[in-house]
């Protein structure tokens, strides 16, 4: 199954909702001074969407890009080779719970569509301590648009992800982590269906046939239109949320 994943999201240009405007705009929220000599890290960076739009917003930045899959790593290496900005981006297999960033060391830690993996609360507490004081947080994490979900689609996500929540309950969620919110954006329904589900649905018939239509492709396939469709018929309800926030 695990394969097959990879199979059906390595060629897509982002492995979750997002798009590069939002990326940028985000990036507005933090206030940074981007000429500076930055320290990055993009944790789950997938096949490196956002961290191309950093490297090439953050002309003297270093940036570590991190994710559990050298499969998605060496798809944002040849990108970064193309673009010519591969000496600047150093990519890192590793797992976002056991992340080898000293104390202190970074100015910016970047994450999109990623930090469920670990849970919200948990991966704001682990990233912390590798911020330097006044470095900036800027993750999108999965958040009510509002309090009173329809049963179907609030048990879909509390099945999914029961961390989910409004934005007030992770603004305090950050706070009490020891952040100060700097702003607040909701990724817009482009950043879901032009950005992500369209381009995945288009892939699927090309990836049933490389897979023979196997039940496992198959499977995969259910899964993932079920996914679309929810979110075609309750998107007044969830978003991204992304939270940019500066470590007191
Ligand atoms: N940030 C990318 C990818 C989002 S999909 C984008 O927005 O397009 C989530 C990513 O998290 C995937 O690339 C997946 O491989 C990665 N991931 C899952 N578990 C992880 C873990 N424990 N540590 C690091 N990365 C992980």
């Amino acid at each position: 199954m695990f394969s097959l994943m990879m199979d059906l999201h390595r060629d897509g240009n982002r492995q979750g909702p997002g798009s590069d405007a939002e990326t940028l705009r985000a990036l507005e929220l933090a206030r940074i001074d981007r000429a500076g000599e930055l320290r990055v890290a993009d944790i789950g960076c997938g096949t490196g969407a956002s961290t191309l739009v950093l490297a090439r917003n953050l002309p003297r930045a270093a940036i570590t890009a991190v994710d559990l899959f050298p499969e998605f790593l060496a798809v944002l290496a040849a990108n970064a080779e193309r673009e010519g900005v591969a000496d600047r981006i150093e990519t890192r297999a590793e797992s976002m719970d056991a992340l080898a960033f000293a104390e202190g060391s970074l100015d910016l830690i970047w994450s999109e569509g990623a930090i469920y993996n670990i849970g919200f609360a948990t991966g704001v507490a682990a990233w912390g301590p590798f911020l330097r004081s006044g470095g900036v947080l800027a993750v999108s994490e999965i958040t009510w648009l509002r309090p009173d979900p329809p049963d179907e689609i609030r048990d879909h996500w509390n099945t999914e992800y029961p961390e989910i929540a409004t934005m007030p309950a992770k603004a305090r969620i950050l706070e009490d982590a020891g952040y100060d919110l700097l702003g607040y954006l909701t990724l817009p329904v482009d950043a879901w269906l032009r950005e992500y589900y369209e381009p995945t649905e288009a892939r699927i018939p090309a990836f049933l046939a490389r897979n023979a239509s196997t039940p496992e492709a198959e499977e995969i396939v259910a899964m993932e239109r079920q996914e679309i469709d929810l979110y075609r018929r309750y998107r007044e309800y969830v978003s991204y949320g992304f939270y940019v926030a500066r470590k007191r």
